[in-house]
């Protein structure tokens, strides 16, 4: 019988190590014990990962093999007319009309293989990757506050905090193990939990206290707190002094934009005459908020989707980051702002590149400087200066025919971008639409020309990075089904195809890690964040048994296995070592409701669903959490717009309409629903919730606005 194997879970960013175990039957999945992320701990999606694997065996839903044009073919075939057609476009139209977009399932090393293909020898800019719904505004956030796209603190920072808040984040569906962490945590030594959401969420099960701020308010929220520290002389000016610049804007736009506690409270849309009494504080619930934040020196605040998600996304990141600048609470012991992301290797992908605004190893694409180095490095003749299309943007220049040709990897834009209809109608004009997956039908798959098996999760070997910058290494357990291959195999081939062999001539995954450790290292003397040179020669035998550690982890480290926490000693990646603090005003979203369509619809996951459920949804055991999507009300609005328990709505938005069951819950506030993100039209005759979400972007991320989505609600 086959040894155990250590691996990844392949779903949230928290990023569980898991045991493999085989049995007579097939295999077992268990927490790894050992792996610093989830010390043996699972979720109820981690735990079906075998169901799941072994419906990818016992019913017709893999790609098994290559097809060009409806037709299976070998893969030396699939290989030759995937070079051949991309060579034909670049020839006729440049090699600006080429374009991929990929995403944050793909393992770090598959991710390295497509920047450099079509950045470093294609000479085309226009890569994106799923991960601009996830955290794109994060990175902006990061990037402009410390200088680099960094997420200072560890995990362990929740379990010795005394005070965690939650916005935009439903921890406990979303990264469940993290909240059990947190649950613990809270168990033996009381740490209090703020949950900030406009929805009371099953994180609430463990809050001390919940603020439901009207949807798009956190800017407020958090400039409100800023302007509060500063008048009560809770912020820690020494600090500020020596370490951040920006502090006397951000507090002079801060008390412009929320002067005082009702302000904040208005612009919220809070009652600041609800009480927190429960709690024994004597004063409302904001106040008390604002109080612990300013008592707690060991504070960290998580912010996920619901900051991310927002056509001011970068803002709201920026505003929170202010507050724990000014407080002087950044990368030390319990004590941080903290970004989780979504995927499972959303990280991964920001460190080489995957993002179109982002060069390799967290270099800037518009930085002549870092392009030559990368130029240099890759020894390309072909990189250019400057940005590609973000997402929203690369599926408009598809539309208008200015991208001839797109090769879509691990991913399924036809039913998670915006205005969901009119990519699938840019996708049916597209001349050429290569697709990688796993499986053999998902709605963007039905727009393909050439379909490109990929292997699964079970399959592969790499590495991906989690939300504490902790690289761990997915290993392979089981055969690959059929003829599928691993992407960077698929990727390097086409590339030999197109006559770039000699710099894709990778034996395994091993050679392209070290080429990633390498670059990141190559003439960087520390001003560079991203550094795993530690791993610039490491040999096959050294991968194959990587222990996880955490980035950086440069030649010079100490310790050698990466930092647990970074920015602690007050020292910024930017030119001046300082951080900087932002003058941020509150905006609004970008598209209101109106007369037309007067109700604000929220869109996130489920606990046990995963995407667009092409893995999640073969598992029976998953789906009996919540079978069918739910359009979550309050009985006020049920009642306003007619609608039953148990009945259908049809929700229409300018852009789409969708059908789903009514589910009337005081969970919701008046005025707004909740809509999950995950049904399609391979799951469900009911719509996805992307038809009806308007295309808005923050300016800044390009992160489009999943959270505000104006709608109306009719019985159907
Ligand atoms: Fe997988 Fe996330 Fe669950 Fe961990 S918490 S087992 S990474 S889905």
């Amino acid at each position: 019988m086959q040894d155990e194997v250590k691996t990844t879970c392949p779903y949230c960013g928290v990023g569980c190590g898991l045991i493999i175990s085989p049995t007579r039957d097939g295999w077992a999945v268990g927490g790894d014990p050992d792996h610093p992320a989830n010390f043996g701990r699972i979720c109820s999606k981690g735990a079906a990962l075998i169901d799941t694997i072994m419906a990818e065996e016992q019913r017709d839903i893999r790609l098994l093999e290559p097809e060009v044009d409806g037709k299976p073919v070998a893969w030396n075939d699939a290989i030759g007319e995937t070079a051949k057609r991309l060579r034909d476009t670049i020839e006729q139209h440049g090699p600006k009309s080429v374009a991929f977009y990929v995403s944050g399932q793909l393992l770090t090393e598959d991710y390295y293989v497509a920047n450099k293909l079509i950045k470093g020898f294609i000479g085309s800019p226009h890569i994106d990757t799923n991960s601009r719904l996830c955290m794109a505004s994060t990175v902006v956030g990061h990037k402009r506050a410390f200088g680099a796209d960094v997420v200072p603190g560890c995990y362990e920072d929740l379990e010795i905090a005394d005070l965690v808040i939650l916005t935009g984040s439903n921890l406990a569906w979303c990264h469940p193990v993290l909240n059990q962490r947190l649950r613990a945590a809270k168990e033996k030594h009381g740490t209090k939990i703020v949950v900030i959401d406009p929805r009371r969420t099953a994180s609430c099960d463990i809050a001390d206290l919940h603020l439901p701020i009207k949807p798009g308010s956190d800017v407020a929220l958090f400039n409100g707190l800023l302007a509060w520290l500063d008048q009560t002389r809770n912020t820690d000016l020494r600090y500020v002094a020596r370490h951040v610049t920006g502090y006397e804007r951000a507090v002079a736009e801060a008390r412009a934009d929320c002067p005082d506690i009702e302000t904040t409270a208005e612009k919220c849309g809070l009652d600041t005459h609800e009480s927190a009494d429960e709690l024994g504080s004597g004063l409302g619930k904001l106040e008390t908020f604002f109080n612990w934040f300013a008592a707690f020196e060991r504070t960290v605040t998580v912010f996920s989707q619901g900051v991310n998600q927002s056509s001011s996304g970068s803002d709201k990141v920026n505003s929170i980051l202010n507050c724990h600048l000014a407080t002087g609470r950044v990368g030390k012991p319990g004590s941080g702002p903290f970004s989780v992301t979504g995927q499972p290797n959303a990280m991964g992908g920001r460190e080489v590149g995957g993002l179109a605004n982002q060069l390799a190893a967290h270099m800037n694409p518009n930085d002549p400087i870092d392009v030559d180095r990368v130029r240099r490095f890759w020894k390309s003749d072909v990189l250019e200066q400057g940005e590609g299309y973000k997402a929203v943007d690369m599926f408009r220049a598809i539309e208008r025919g200015e991208i001839k040709a797109v090769w879509i990897m691990a991913t399924n834009p036809a039913v998670s971008l915006p205005d969901a209809d009119r990519v699938r109608l840019a996708l049916s004009r597209c001349p050429l639409v290569i697709v990688s997956d796993v499986v053999n039908d998902t709605d963007t798959l039905r727009h393909a020309d050439i379909k490109l098996p990929a292997a699964g999760w079970a399959e592969k070997s790499g590495t991906v990075t989690n939300s504490e910058r902790r690289i761990s290494r997915q290993r392979p357990f089981r055969e690959a089904l059929g003829n599928a291959k691993p992407d960077w195999w698929i990727m390097s081939e086409v590339a030999k195809a197109m006559g770039f062999a000699k710099a894709f001539k990778y034996k395994d995954p091993s050679d392209i890690f070290a080429e990633h450790a390498a670059l990141s290292e190559f003439e960087n003397d520390g001003t560079r964040a991203f550094d795993i040179g530690s791993w610039h020669k490491a040999r096959k035998s050294a991968y194959d048994s990587m222990a996880p550690f955490q980035w950086p982890a440069s030649r010079k480290s100490q310790p050698a296995n990466g930092a647990t926490r970074l920015y602690g000693d007050g020292i910024f990646t930017t030119s001046s070592g300082r951080a900087k603090m932002l003058g941020i005003t509150h905006s609004g979203p970008q598209s209101q409701t109106s007369r037309e369509y007067p109700l604000i619809a929220n869109s996130g996951r489920y606990r046990d669903q995963w995407h667009t459920m092409t893995r999640t949804g073969t598992a029976a055991r998953l789906s009996a959490h919540r079978p069918e999507p739910l359009l979550e009300i309050h009985p006020t609005d049920a009642a306003l717009y007619g609608l039953a328990d148990g009945g259908i709505a049809r929700i229409k938005s300018p852009h789409g309409t969708a059908l789903m069951r009514v589910a009337i819950t005081d969970a919701q506030t008046p005025g707004q629903v909740f809509v999950p993100m995950h049904w399609n039209d391979v799951f469900s005759a009911a719509g996805g919730i992307g038809r009806l979400q308007p295309p808005n972007v923050d300016p800044h991320s390009g992160q489009p606005e999943s959270k505000h989505i104006p709608v109306a609600l009719e019985p159907f």
